[in-house]
């Protein structure tokens, strides 16, 4: 049976978690937005959530940048700002809890020993070597959790039935970085489970994390939400939009031509006469006539960004 425990009625709680390792851009527009009106069109509550837990890939003054592009755009969350690292000591917890549960363990290989036992296998499979070797506990080492062959199921919103064994497709992955910090994989789990999230409206570039992230909320006796991956904005050749494909910080003048743009690429159909309205007026719109099915199997949508200019 898919895992979800969500039933009907237990009242939404959505969430947009952007990490602050650059400002936004019209891809992150369009999971801000899709999450945002999913969780209105269920009279639920939109939580923001900086996920700041990594410094090292941190751009100085993102948060700032994405938090005001986010108001700037007409976004409102409920209840405060949260900031993923003020949650630190519960990301500890959990990590001990698995650990005590010797679900986890400490590994000492470094990303040279992996890459030559993966040279004669297929992906980048953890070969689980230090699995069953009862390594102590020391800080510069990273901890693993332990994975099954038995499948994960989880019953996708729009992308359907997924299915897939994390030994065959990870194996044990990293919880905690041996760098000291934890690894997104238990942070968003854990965060999702204190700000008790139930509804997950996020692109489709993270689902083959989301296996990972049950058998987390399974282990930690967790709830499992319900999850929805939306398309990805892609760049007329194909490529993902992000930072590295060269995708431009979301405009703060224009912006009402730029929600219209997105609700576009969302599959929405915003009637012409709305590229005349305020802010306020596309916004009720969007909430009146959101049909978030209209994303069923879609995998990308295509961004045309020299659209996106003021
Ligand atoms: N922080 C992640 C990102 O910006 C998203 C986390 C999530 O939605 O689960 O890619």
């Amino acid at each position: 049976m898919p895992r979800s425990d969500v039933t009907e009625a237990s009242p939404y709680i959505g969430r947009f978690a952007p990490s602050p390792t650059g400002p936004l851009h019209f891809g992150s527009l369009l999971a801000a937005v899709a999450s945002y009106l999913e969780a209105r069109a269920n009279n639920g509550r939109w939580l923001l959530r900086i996920e700041n837990i990594d410094p090292p890939r941190e751009q100085p003054g993102a948060s700032e940048q994405i938090v005001s592009a986010l108001e700037r755009y007409g976004f409102e969350w409920d209840g405060p700002l949260v900031w993923q690292r003020d949650s630190t000591e519960h990301h500890a917890l959990a990590l001990q809890a698995l650990l005590d549960q010797k679900q986890a363990y400490w590994c000492k290989c470094s990303r040279r020993d992996l890459a030559s036992a993966q040279q004669a296998r297929v992906g980048a499979v953890y070969p689980g070597t230090c699995r069953d070797l009862g390594i102590a506990a020391s800080s510069n080492l990273a901890v693993r959790v332990r994975t099954m062959n038995d499948a994960i199921v989880f019953d996708d919103r729009l992308q359907g039935l997924q299915s897939l064994s994390l030994e065959a497709a990870s194996g044990d992955f990293v919880v905690w970085r041996k760098d000291g910090l934890v690894a997104y994989q238990l942070a968003v789990v854990v965060d999702d489970h204190l700000q008790q999230v139930n509804h997950i409206v996020r692109g489709v570039d993270l689902m083959d994390s989301t296996p990972r992230q049950v058998w987390l909320q399974e282990l930690l006796g967790y709830r499992t939400p319900v999850y929805a991956h939306i398309p990805v904005a892609v760049h007329a050749d194909g490529s993902k939009l992000s930072k590295l494909t060269g995708a431009r910080a979301l405009p703060l003048v224009g912006v009402e031509k730029i929600l219209i743009e997105g609700l576009c690429a969302l599959r929405q159909s915003p009637p012409r006469a709305l590229l005349e309205a305020s802010l306020e007026e596309i916004w009720q719109w969007a909430s009146a006539n959101w049909n978030m099915a209209a994303l069923t199997g879609l995998t990308s949508v295509t961004a045309n960004e020299t659209t996106h200019l003021p």
